[in-house]
């Protein structure tokens, strides 16, 4: 994936170069583009060459007359979706530890009632949250929309250029870059995750955040009920702390103890990332390319809001309620 984004990163950045000759594009053979960037943003998509010639909307099939919008997201890929699996056999594992080989077997049925609830609770979320992360449009870009038709329907001016991805033929937007996993572009692609066989993106990354803080709090959970059922076992016999065999019970639980630290350490620092990438408004792939902020700067709460939704609510944290995000695009121009 880092030679595809370094890839990319060569492409867009020359795309992009201020020095970039209309003659150097003619020869690079691509369709595209100079660089002349609105600053304003009410005006995101790139100003682009007018002559359609450039764009080879001949080469592009045009756009499905019936656009798929009811038919669920889901990435065919072989390695995302084994992760994906292991993902949901690693939670549900955990599950079956907690329950029981720590839970049931003790003694005080408030400290199980209350721990058991609480962490399927997380559990469920974590995985309501991994199955909105896979199955969510991550805000892509139709597909061959680069047609003579669609590009003179843009009533794009003289002089004006707008770039055309060679590889999935469709107009890019501002800030959308191509995913070679899900073979589209990706509107604030932030990078494609494998775990949740999807691309994090502008429509998603609520969800992926959301995945993140749930398996960080259910990893911090279990690790901390290992270490209590460790102390209650050592205090009292093995055989009573556990209906499966000392040996059994010790096996699980350095299993989920390994499980736990691995995901905690992973999940929390994936979780810091996302969040400094919401309120810096700059996705991973932009820090990678160190790309020249062309969009507004917002205040770290507008970003977040961007995100997870106008106005705040305990919906922030449930992967069941979408953000809205036209009406928090709406808002960040009028707070
Ligand atoms: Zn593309
Ligand atoms: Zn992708």
């Amino acid at each position: 994936m880092d030679s595809e984004i370094q890839a990319q990163s060569n492409r867009v950045t020359l795309l992009f170069s201020e020095n970039y000759s209309l003659n150097q594009e003619r020869a690079c053979g691509e369709s595209c583009i100079h660089s002349r960037m609105k600053k304003s943003p009410a005006h995101r998509c790139r100003d682009i060459e007018r002559q359609a010639g450039y764009l080879q909307p001949e080469h592009c099939a045009p756009p499905p007359t019936c656009p798929r919008s009811e038919a669920i997201w889901f990435i065919r890929d072989c390695c995302g979706i084994v992760c994906g699996v292991i993902t949901w056999f690693l939670v549900f594992y955990a599950e079956f530890v907690v329950l029981f080989v720590m839970l049931l077997p003790a003694k005080n049925l408030l400290y199980s009632l209350i721990n058991g609830a609480l962490f399927s609770t997380l559990a469920f979320l974590a995985l309501a949250s991994h199955a909105r992360a896979m199955c969510t449009d991550p805000g892509a870009v139709p597909k061959g929309n680069a047609t003579k038709e669609f590009i003179e329907s843009l009533q794009l001016k003289p002089g004006q250029v707008v770039y055309k991805c060679p590889k999935c033929c469709s107009i890019k937007p501002d800030r959308a870059h191509h995913c070679s996993v899900c073979k589209r572009c990706i509107k604030k692609m932030d990078h494609h995750c494998p775990w949740v066989n999807n691309c994090v993106g502008e429509k998603n990354q609520k969800f992926f955040v959301l995945f993140t803080m749930y398996i960080a709090l259910i990893s911090l959970h279990a690790l901390v009920m290992v270490a209590f059922h460790f102390i209650f076992c050592l205090e009292s016999d093995w055989t009573k702390c556990s209906t499966f065999s000392p040996p059994a019970t010790v096996i699980f639980l350095i299993l989920l103890c390994f499980e736990g630290l691995l995901f905690l350490l992973f999940t929390s620092v994936m979780f810091g990332t996302q969040v400094h990438s919401i309120c810096t408004d700059e996705t991973g792939i932009e820090q990678l390319k160190k790309e020249e902020r062309r969009w507004a700067k917002r205040t770290k709460w507008m970003n977040m809001r961007v995100i997870f939704g106008h106005p705040f609510s305990i919906a922030w944290l449930s992967p069941f309620a979408t953000p809205d995000h036209g009406k928090a695009d709406y808002y960040q121009y009028v707070v």
